[in-house]
């Protein structure tokens, strides 16, 4: 698919319709590392941008703690849209917003792509394929393991990690989260 129309297939939908911003991605566009969140809050709609609500800032605190920053990755989601009342995302709206996703992975290029919490890892493992989501291990299983995948001739080293969100009430997990990270610099050096 190409680019403008990968665009307009998510603009078709409704929670494209009725957002007040589409949150396309923020950082270095020439990232090695690539960071895939779920959908945008209402922070993330109002400022037309990802990650800038309570679990961004979270983000920008963890990736201090293992020496990044938003000039060395880049942050997109699986939805570029806010879903109402931040509901989980239905499978036809995964359908319809992949492949601009996909499009972003191909342009940036990453060396590492890391998904944030179950959504978007459950994506990847997938292979894109929305209707085996629900058959894919979650992250409590797969965080910091390094898998590859090859969506639509894609070809991606995935490394899940726990969501920012979660790490905000469960703060045993920033040990994990340091851990994975060693991982995920490893494997792009
Ligand atoms: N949670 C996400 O998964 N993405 C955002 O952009 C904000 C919160």
């Amino acid at each position: 698919m190409e680019k403008k129309e990968a665009i307009s297939l998510a603009k078709r939908t409704e929670i494209c319709k009725n957002c007040q911003n589409i949150v396309i991605g923020k950082g270095n566009e020439n990232a090695e590392i690539l960071f895939v969140g779920e959908a945008p809050g209402k922070k993330e709609d109002e400022q037309g941008l990802p990650f800038v609500g309570a679990a961004g800032k979270n983000l920008d605190k963890l990736l201090e703690k293992v020496g990044l920053s938003l000039e060395k990755v880049y942050v997109a989601n699986i939805l570029k849209c806010r879903p109402p009342e931040n509901r989980n995302p239905l499978p036809e709206e995964i359908k319809a917003h992949t492949p601009w996703l996909l499009e972003q992975i191909k342009e940036i290029n990453p060396k590492v792509i890391c998904s944030l919490g179950n959504y978007a890892t459950k994506f990847f493992l997938a292979k894109g394929n929305v209707e085996e989501m629900k058959n894919q291990e979650g992250i409590t299983k797969v965080h910091g393991k390094v898998q590859f995948v090859e969506i639509n001739g894609v070809k991606i080293k995935l490394i899940p990690l726990f969501h920012p969100a979660a790490i905000i009430y469960r703060r045993e997990l920033i040990k994990d989260w340091k851990e994975d990270l060693e991982i995920v610099k490893r494997e792009i050096n």
